[in-house]
């Protein structure tokens, strides 16, 4: 079985039409592995836009278009929020859960987290699960526990058979737009723990979980990155706004 590599482009609250036509005519001639598949992530008003625009140019298949976020409700009297009925009328396939900046900023949850992660399996998403530990966390030796307390109240709302599904992006939030990139030792340890934590539990998602890393990505890391064996990609904000750099990006992925 060969894992799916995933690299993802997370445009953050950045980009307008003229991005979209630049990502679309820059990502033309992209050259892929097989087993890849690359996600692009603007806002919401922009999401239909590039969804057709890369149909239009017949990119290559393996790029999809995906969402930054999602309501945990079905429907109803939530102003502001979009929903996962929302994103299929529209043929998007995959949503970012929990980005960091939704933590911190907007105060999600874990609890709250899973519940969009279960919202978007429902409907037949994607869900990019992000998880990560602060500095301070990482500095005091928290990493592990804070990374299992993010995973487990989703496999404890979803079930760990349909975590088969779940897609996760391991960030440490201190490397998110800071341009400090974890070392790919440091990277590669901690996906081992997650992947370890997961077999735990079942081991054939542990075997099949692409496992995204985040913070920092660019074209001269990525593929050092790319490299560890329990890094299946990655999820990329700054350099992501950049067609010539992503196309790097994507194009050092490789499924294992
Ligand atoms: C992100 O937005 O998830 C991210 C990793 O950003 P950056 O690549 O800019 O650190």
């Amino acid at each position: 079985m060969t894992r799916q590599a995933i690299v993802a482009a997370n445009w953050k609250m950045n980009g307008d039409s003229a991005l979209v036509d630049t990502m679309v005519s820059g990502l033309a001639d992209i050259k892929l592995s097989s087993h890849v598949d690359v996600v692009i992530c603007p806002s919401f008003p922009y999401l239909s836009e590039l969804n057709q625009k890369i149909k239009a140019a017949k990119l290559n298949e393996a790029i999809h278009v995906g969402s930054q976020n999602v309501s945990e409700h079905e429907s109803g009297a939530f102003t502001g929020e979009i929903s996962t009925a929302m994103l299929k009328d529209l043929a998007i396939n995959y949503v970012i859960v929990g980005h960091s900046e939704r933590r911190s900023i907007y105060k999600e949850t874990s609890t709250q987290v899973a519940k969009k992660v279960h919202a978007a399996l429902n409907a037949g998403l994607t869900p990019i699960l992000c998880i990560g530990e602060s500095e301070a966390e990482r500095a005091t030796g928290e990493t592990e526990t804070v990374l299992s307390a993010q995973i487990q109240p989703v496999i404890d709302d979803i079930g760990i058979d349909k975590f088969i599904d779940v897609v996760i992006a391991y960030e440490p939030v201190w490397a998110i737009g800071t341009g400090k990139t974890a070392s790919s030792a440091m990277a590669q340890e901690t996906h081992q723990f997650i992947r370890q934590f997961l077999a735990q539990q079942n081991e054939l998602v542990s075997d099949k979980v692409p496992l995204l890393y985040g913070g920092s990505v660019n074209a001269a890391n990525c593929e050092e990155l790319f490299a560890q064996t329990d890094i299946d990609g990655g999820l990329i904000g700054g350099a992501s706004l950049k067609a010539e750099q992503f196309k790097i990006i994507c194009s050092a992925a490789k499924g294992k």
